[in-house]
């Protein structure tokens, strides 16, 4: 035994272990064995697996692994459940989010050691960070429900959700899940990750009992085919999933063409980048926070440091010194700094990425101290001397590994963290706040933290660029994830009729015309690339033909090619992003001016290419032109928001454009229908490739000449006639291309999701005709948030 006097002199820490009696009371009621939670009660267990403690090896439990007939019966419970849920009050519905939320809190110590048990995490962060932030979360949505009727008028729940979460932070993770999904009204089928399903089982034990109706969340245990079963399941309205962009990838491919709204959270390789005017010290505990909490195992994880050359040296001596401090060991030990790593597979996992590094040429670093050997450790590691193209430097290790690279200039720091498929994160640090907020836009990232990391508050939306997803968690921009707009009601009334779709004339013509067989045309039809009216690649037309069958033009048939120039010179144009929303207005002003001088020119078109009569092709152009001053004026109004969140700053939620857009048109409204899909993205400050009308493009090209007289920036909008599928196919499959909307058949909504899958661009497809003409359906916000990303980016103030 120590004396006092000995221990003052090693400052040693003595075990303070956190009890883990509550928990294991908790297990020993289940007998260690569980079923799923389904309709409100607990079914018979099936054929079981291992819950591994990481931290010893040791089997602590056993579920279910279920099975189609599992899925299908929590599917069931939550379609019936959900009429009555969906029929509640938002009031009444705020009061139950309101009861889980305390439930929440008057259980936390037992969800906290449960969490660490079965995770391998250090109760000092399920304790103070997991737990808390779930409370919150429950309690901010409790508001969310309240609000739904004023808040979201004119949508409603989407139905019965499914939803798929990782083992990394399993409760967490549940929380941001379940919470805006009952608050908006919907039933869920939850399937927690099979490392890690106990805090999910002990929840739906303690959401009933705080008087949750039964069959409104259910849990569904088992690998990675039960959660293929809830994905693929017929009767679920949305998936919402969180996890590698892998399976993301999969989910997205395999939900193609069903309908369902779907919502991914994915992986991510964030930057951690450190300006030489950092505080240093700061600095070196952001770090520790950023890549070492919760053993690396974080989508967002700052696990690329970035250091401007002057100081890299200097702060990686620092680092070094702090690493050898780091303390790792039993979760439960409150003096821990650092877990275990949650199963073998991914100790595995991390140890090959590791050697790679090594192999590769980088050098690796470990702090002195060894590991335990009884549990699934893995100590801090930083790796120096590594190329940006190296596999470490690209790949998410989803471990406490540290990569880091060294930079010399602002613009080659952006570079550097742009240097990757992702865009979840990214941490900013500099005492210069001109700097911070000059670079901060300009990382493709959800998330921004100036000199501060792993922030999070359910009242800011979290959620990726590019491959680390789409759709956001928390804050109001969380919540559209689990509405859709009502379908009946006083909103859809107000247009009358649908216009009857147009047949669909026979235009394909795949021979290069003679000049002697349409001696009264006497221009050849062109593209629209770059600001310039551009001979396709080939010279193969289509004739338009007007309902009774005469010939009243022809437009190229684009392809591949034409669609790559098109690509490219959308993205010379993206300074237009960053152009002032007055100027952007300007401009859809100047469109609209230049089209009503040609209105009669374009009302007569119309009628002759789909009969539609004089009357209503007047009305096209008129609403058109309306349409054009809707969004010049949204230009500069579609406002971020400061987002209430509960530190010493402030979480500032950007909408920013999503970049290129593709905007495939349907067919009933040759030029509304264009301007609706141009309107939105061009506000908002994305460049767009747009395939018009198929049938009726002749107003499109018409339309070259009121853009080239309207000052729009070359490259701004380019127009390729052609094929629409086989056109949408190609632009569906770009990796250049950010954001791809298809307004048209079901088959090509399917073709279109199915091909976004190759760099998870953002969809909106859909089926469903539209009545342009009907402002309620046409235009607004709907079309603005899906022209943009929501990025939060948290300024902490004060010393
Ligand atoms: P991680 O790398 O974080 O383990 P995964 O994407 O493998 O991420 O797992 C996240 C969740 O997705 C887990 O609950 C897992 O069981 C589930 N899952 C794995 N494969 C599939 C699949 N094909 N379809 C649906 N869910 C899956």
């Amino acid at each position: 035994m120590a004396t006092v006097a000995e221990i003052f002199k090693t400052m040693e820490y003595g075990p303070a272990p956190e009890s883990d009696k509550e928990a294991l009371g908790w297990l020993g009621k289940h007998e260690r064995v569980f079923g799923h939670f389904i309709d409100g009660a607990w079914t018979d267990p099936g054929r079981t697996f291992d819950v591994i403690n990481p931290s010893t090896s040791k089997t602590i439990a056993r579920v279910t692994d279920g099975t189609k007939a599992d899925v299908d019966a929590a599917v069931s419970a939550a379609r019936r459940a959900l009429p009555a849920w969906k029929g509640l009050t938002p009031h009444a519905r705020a009061r139950h989010l309101y009861a889980l939320a305390r439930a929440v809190q008057k259980h936390s110590r037992l969800l906290a050691v449960l969490e660490s048990m079965d995770n391998g995490k250090s109760i000092r962060e399920t304790r103070d960070i997991d737990i808390p932030l779930v409370a919150r979360h429950f309690y901010h949505h409790a508001g969310w429900a309240q609000l739904l009727g004023s808040e979201f008028e004119g949508y409603e729940a989407i139905g019965v959700v499914g939803q798929i979460i990782p083992w990394n932070f399993p409760l967490l993770m549940l929380a941001w899940k379940i919470a805006p999904a009952l608050a908006a009204g919907n039933t869920v089928v939850l399937k927690p990750a099979e490392f890690t399903p106990l805090t999910a089982l002990a929840f739906a034990e303690i959401a009933d009992a705080a008087g949750i109706p039964a069959g409104v969340v259910n849990i569904v245990t088992g690998h990675g085919e039960t959660g293929a079963a809830i994905v693929e399941h017929p009767d679920v309205d949305k998936i919402a999933f969180t996890g590698s962009t892998e399976v993301g990838k999969i989910i997205r491919r395999s939900t193609a063409g069903s309908g369902k709204k779907l919502s991914l959270e994915l992986g991510g390789k964030s930057p951690f980048i450190v300006y030489d005017d950092a505080d240093l010290d700061s600095v070196v505990e952001g770090v520790v926070d950023a890549i070492w909490f919760n053993q690396g195992q974080v989508c967002c994880a700052g696990s690329r440091l970035l250091v401007q050359e002057g100081v890299a040296d200097r702060l990686l001596a620092k680092l070094r010194a702090r690493m050898e401090k780091l303390r790792l060991g039993s979760p439960l030990d409150k003096a821990v700094d650092m877990g275990a790593i949650v199963a073998p597979v991914q100790l595995e996992r991390i140890r090959t990425l590791v050697q790679q590094g090594v192999d590769e040429g980088a050098t690796m670093w470990q702090p002195s101290w060894a590991c335990p050997t009884d549990g699934y450790f893995y100590p801090p590691t930083l790796f120096t001397g590594v190329q940006p193209s190296s596999t470490i430097a690209q790949v998410e290790i989803f471990g406490p590994v540290l990569v880091s690279m060294t930079f010399r200039t602002p613009d080659e720091s952006v570079a550097l963290a742009n240097n990757t498929p992702y865009g979840l994160a990214a941490s900013v640090w500099t005492e210069s706040i001109n700097l911070a907020l000059d670079i901060a836009p300009k990382i493709k990232a959800g998330v921004v933290w100036v000199n501060s990391t792993n922030l999070f508050d359910a009242a800011a939306g979290f959620g990726g660029y590019r491959e680390s997803g789409f759709g956001r968690e928390g804050g109001r921009e969380g919540m559209w994830e689990y509405v859709k707009r009502q379908v009946s009601g006083p909103r859809s009334q107000v247009s009358g009729k649908t216009p009857p779709s147009p047949q669909r004339p026979e235009t394909r013509d795949l021979r290069p015309l003679s000049s002697d067989e349409m001696p009264e045309l006497d221009r050849t039809p062109k593209l629209f690339i770059g600001g310039k009216q551009a001979r396709p690649d080939q010279g193969y037309t289509r004739r338009i033909y007007s309902p009774s069958g005469e010939m009243v033009g022809e437009v190229p048939e684009g392809n591949r090619k034409d669609i790559r120039n098109a690509v490219e010179a959308a993205h010379a144009a993206k300074g237009w992003g960053r152009s002032t929303g007055h100027n952007r207005g300007q401009i859809l002003y100047y469109i609209a001016e230049n089209l009503a001088a040609r209105g009669a020119e374009f009302a007569a078109r119309i009628d002759a290419m789909t009969a539609c009569g004089k009357r209503r092709a007047k009305q096209e152009v008129e609403a058109s032109i309306s349409r054009l001053f809707t969004y010049a004026a949204w230009a500069d109004k579609y406002d971020g928001a400061v987002h209430s969140v509960p530190i010493r700053g402030v979480s500032i939620a950007m909408n920013e454009p999503i970049g290129v857009m593709a905007l495939v048109c349907d067919d009933a409204f040759p030029i509304l229908g264009l301007v609706s899909l141009i309107g939105p993205a061009m506000a908002t400050g994305n460049t767009t490739i747009v395939v018009p009308s198929h049938s009726y493009p002749l107003a499109a090209t018409d339309f070259y000449s009121v853009l080239e007289t309207s000052d729009v920036p070359d490259g701004v909008v380019n127009i390729v006639t052609g094929d629409k599928d086989a056109l949408a196919k190609v632009l569906a499959e770009h990796d250049d291309v950010e954001a791809i909307w298809y307004f048209g058949e079901r088959e090509g909504v399917k073709q279109v999701e199915l091909a976004s899958a190759s760099n998870m661009k953002r969809t909106w497809a859909t089926w469903h005709e539209r009545d342009w003409l009907d402002r309620a359906m046409g235009e607004g916000r709907d079309f603005l948030r899906a022209a943009t990303q929501v990025k939060n980016v948290w300024v902490p103030y004060g010393e």
